[in-house]
């Protein structure tokens, strides 16, 4: 909801002001931006034609609800004041430096687009995916659309205990019938189809009670059709410091996790079995951290070690001990977080994967960089769900709000000044009505597959839709 509604302020010298990055980020910062300062003009770019980040090619097909949050987005995009500069990258074909004098405010709203890695022997193995690259592939996201992956076998493997590893897990398990009305990709319905996966592990490093599922997403895996969620009752076996963690209010999704968990152990115990041999399973295993994938030329193990965990309560770690075991597997997705890309001309903090920044403010050690601001995963790592961002930019427009205080800064020309960059050869800058036509055409191409929609899945092909459109003569 947006309240107060948007004012389109009537002003010679607006604040200029360009996001970078369509995600919930980017959206929510608009948003607050535009209320706050009826004076703003917006400006946003994506690298891709097509806005919306994660939620167009992060949310899973089959959670179809989450993706409605775009119809927020739609409205922050009607404002007058608003504009989308779609297929334009920062950093490629724009710089920094040349946003910076078109632009009073610059808000980095750009996500975490890189994977975290586990720096183990094999990683790189024929077979050893990340998460990323199988979650943009289903989703036809430009840059994952080739992307082969072998499901010929009958085991796959996913580290990682997270709701980007259950979004690996469900879609590798549910019947290919159940996801053929969503939005998914047209060529991962074509590979699923013939999916030989049966058996499907889902591999924690700690136990039950620090799962980073949310219980809804933990909940699901347990109502794929033809498909047994599987824990050994003996995992469920908490020792004093996870009771102790469990029992305190700060840990209310623990506690549910833990008792969405004990119900898998129940329901397996009384032979759910996943309907027969031609069912899946998905098994959860707790206390286990890769040491190394392995296999001639592609994945055939992976060595686990168990761990123990060692210390006080909300700050346990896992522990190796001398104990290992080998898992057999022909697939493994590496589901263990993501972490944010530098920009060139913007401090970066490598380790931690963010842009430095106070409240949103960018920073240059202890000094505030004027005029640069940041917000969602490249403000704060990539943690929370879609809502997260909301809070999360409003902090950052208020930081902005403070900084500008009564000043009214010298005008800047906005996307007018960079007409000439923006119409450089091999230049195709995407605006939001076009967006809107490419939404159109997607969505009438779903149509006869009774699906959503079926997305383009190259920019190339979004282009040639858009030039495909004959404009009515006058
Ligand atoms: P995440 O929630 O941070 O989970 C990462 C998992 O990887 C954790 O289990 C973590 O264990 C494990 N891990 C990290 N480093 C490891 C290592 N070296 N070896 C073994 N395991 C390791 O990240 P995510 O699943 O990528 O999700 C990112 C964010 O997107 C989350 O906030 C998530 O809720 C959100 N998201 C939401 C939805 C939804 O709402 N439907 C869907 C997808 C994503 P430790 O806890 O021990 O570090």
């Amino acid at each position: 909801m947006l309240d107060p509604p948007m004012a389109s302020a009537d002003v010679s010298n607006p604040l200029q002001v360009a996001i970078v990055g369509s995600g919930p980020g980017g959206f929510y910062a608009a948003e607050a931006l535009l209320r706050r300062r009826p004076d703003a003009r917006v400006d946003m770019f994506d690298r891709l034609p097509t806005p919306f980040g994660l939620v167009r090619g992060g949310v899973a097909p089959d959670h179809p609800k989450i993706k409605q949050v775009c119809l927020v987005y739609e409205k922050i995009a009607r404002s007058p004041n608003f504009a989308f500069f779609g297929n334009v990258k920062i950093g490629r074909d724009l710089t920094i430096g040349e946003l910076r004098s078109a632009y009073h405010v610059i808000i980095l709203a750009c996500g975490a687009s890189a994977d975290r890695r586990l720096g183990i022997a094999g990683e790189d193995l024929a077979g050893s995916h990340t998460a990323t690259e199988f979650v943009g592939w289903y989703n036809g996201q430009p840059d994952y659309r080739d992307r082969v992956f072998d499901f010929s076998t009958d085991r796959a493997v996913i580290i990682g205990q997270g709701n980007v590893a259950g979004d690996v897990a469900r879609i590798l398990a549910t019947p290919v019938d159940d996801l053929r009305r969503t939005d998914i990709a047209e060529h991962a319905l074509a590979a699923l189809e013939h999916s030989r996966i049966r058996d499907i592990y889902v591999i924690g490093r700690r136990g039950p009670g620090q799962i980073k599922f949310t219980p809804v997403e933990l909940k699901e895996l347990g109502q794929v059709r033809n498909c047994a969620a599987i824990v050994a009752a003996q995992d469920l076996e908490l020792g004093s410091v996870c009771q102790a963690e469990i029992a305190d209010q700060r840990s209310d999704e623990a506690k549910k996790n833990v008792d969405v968990l004990r119900g898998f152990a129940a329901a397996a115990s009384c032979g759910k079995d996943g309907g027969g041999s031609s069912g899946r399973r998905i098994w959860f295993r707790f206390l286990e951290t890769p040491l190394r994938i392995a296999g001639p030329g592609r994945v055939e193990s992976v060595t686990l070690a168990k761990n123990r965990m060692e210390g006080p309560p909300f700050a346990q770690v896992a522990v190796a001990t001398s104990q290992t075991l080998d898992l057999r597997c022909g697939l493994l997705f590496r589901s263990v977080g993501y972490k944010g890309v530098a920009i060139s001309g913007v401090n970066f903090d490598e380790r931690a994967g963010i842009i430095p920044n106070r409240k949103g403010r960018c920073m240059a050690g202890e000094e505030p960089i004027p005029g640069l601001y940041v917000t969602g995963w490249i403000k704060r790592g990539p943690s929370g769900v879609i809502g997260t961002n909301r809070a999360d930019s409003v902090e950052t427009v208020e930081a902005i709000v403070e900084d500008l205080g009564a000043m009214r800064p010298a005008p800047k020309a906005g996307a007018a000044g960079l007409r000439d960059a923006l119409g450089a050869a091999g230049m195709r800058a995407v605006s939001y009505a076009e967006w809107q036509k490419i939404d159109v055409a997607e969505r009438s191409r779903g149509q006869p597959r009774g699906k959503p929609r079926e997305k383009f899945t190259a920019v190339a092909e979004m282009i040639g839709a858009l030039d495909a459109v004959v404009t009515p003569a006058a």
